[in-house]
């Protein structure tokens, strides 16, 4: 049997290169109003106009970390061909940031002819998301060096799948089957020796058609019929569900998750009266968790209109908008060029699935206005910031009246 090649992974994140990358990203994606509204309070009033921000949005650590690393390998790597598997992350601005670099875009899942066209001496940075074991095994073949921005919390979503598949469980993975992430972690359920099996399930009637199956009430062509495309090769109900193990995609709605993992278990200890064959472990990520309690936090005060800023394709920041639809008019935007009058909004409908434009009079009229603003993990200030300078002048307030009106950062001589 040939060997396996071994990726070639590169660490570019020295001191020197990364002093350099802090400046560059600092001028992309910063924010001085957004940090100083932060540092007070996160609640801005000028005239007849409030902005609220959520106490937690924005970039996460696994982002930051991602894109610190495509610019470090950007500067280590000047001059060599730099390709990018997918997106780096979901936030359409960070992309052009980076192909504006030079850096190109690889499909996620690369067809034969670009992975034909990589050579040895080109460079491969993998996204926030990671990549499918398949995929990492191509561009190993191919020579190429690699820059492995994987984050460490969907690592450990890795493990823990794995190691399911290691004790004859299959993954019950509650994710979107075509989002990056949950391929990739649908991959490493296949166990070390690629005998492991997985189904994914995205919502709570994917997960009671699970359940029903699991009393016995599925008929299996159905099933298999119902989840094409979501289970691993030869996956077979009958024998592939008798012990299941639950993992998620990292940014999902916890409490949906929550429900899911209640709704198995029951499934399993009612067919089995003990609860042997099932094993969990949530695995959202803190970053994701924090921004979805951020938002509840904020929703228990009233407000007139809320804001959500991200790319339309970021799973995190979609579960973002479904909360607080739920409560007040909600508006999913993809930058302040959204905001195209007081009246009209351009936004992402995540029922219909299409962008529209709408009309709304929450913005209207002389009378006192607030506007909530969150964003996803992906979503950078410098994005929040144009969001916030264009509800003001939509409101009549300009940009230096903001500025005058935003509180100073605080000094050494504060904190002493
Ligand atoms: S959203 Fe969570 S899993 Fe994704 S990059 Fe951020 S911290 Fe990592």
């Amino acid at each position: 049997m040939p060997a396996i090649p071994q990726l070639r992974r590169v660490n570019v994140r020295t001191p020197e290169v990364m002093q350099l990358v802090q400046a560059e990203v600092e001028v992309h994606y910063r924010s001085r109003i957004v940090d100083a509204l932060r540092a007070a309070g996160g609640t801005l009033t000028i005239a007849n106009t409030t902005i609220r921000l959520a106490k937690q949005f924005g970039f996460c650590y696994g982002v930051e970390r991602a894109i610190d690393l495509a610019y470090a390998a950007r500067k280590v790597f000047a001059g060599r061909n730099l390709f990018l598997l997918g997106e780096i992350i979901h936030n359409p601005e960070v992309n052009r940031q980076l192909r504006e670099m030079d850096i190109r875009f690889l499909a996620s899942r690369p067809s034969d002819d670009e992975l034909q066209a990589l050579q040895p001496d080109d460079v491969v940075i993998v996204p926030a998301f990671g990549a499918e074991t398949a995929v990492m095994q191509q561009i190993a073949e191919r020579g190429c060096a690699t820059i492995d921005t994987t984050c460490g919390d969907v690592m450990s979503v890795w493990r823990r799948v794995r190691d399911y598949a290691k004790r004859d469980f299959t993954s019950i993975i509650h994710g979107k089957s075509t989002h990056e992430e949950t391929r990739a972690t649908a991959s490493r359920a296949l166990g070390d020796s690629g005998g492991g099996h997985y189904l994914v399930i995205l919502t709570l009637d994917d997960c009671d058609a699970v359940t029903q199956y699991l009393a016995g009430l599925g008929n299996r062509d159905a099933f298999l019929a119902r989840f094409a495309g979501s289970v691993s090769e030869g996956f077979d109900p009958d024998t592939h569900l008798l012990r299941i193990g639950v993992a998620n995609q990292t940014t999902m709605l916890k409490s949906e998750t929550e429900e899911i993992q209640r709704r198995l278990r029951t499934a399993i200890e009612t067919r089995d009266g003990s609860p042997d064959n099932f094993l969990v472990f949530d695995t959202i990520c803190g970053a994701t968790q924090e921004r979805q309690d951020a938002l509840f936090d904020m929703l228990n005060d009233p407000m007139d209109l809320m804001l959500v800023v991200g790319g339309y394709n970021s799973s995190n920041t979609t579960h973002l908008v479904e909360i607080a639809e739920q409560q007040l008019p909600t508006f999913f935007i993809r930058n302040a060029s959204c905001l195209e009058s007081l009246e009209q909004i351009i936004h992402f409908d995540l029922h219909q699935k299409a962008e529209h434009s709408s009309y709304t009079d929450k913005l209207k009229g002389d009378g006192p206005v607030t506007v909530g603003i969150t964003a996803g993990a992906s979503c950078p200030n410098n994005l929040i910031e144009e969001t916030i300078v264009r509800v003001f002048a939509l409101r009549g307030i300009s940009r230096d009246a903001l500025e005058a009106a935003i509180p100073a950062p605080p000094t050494p001589a504060d904190a002493a």
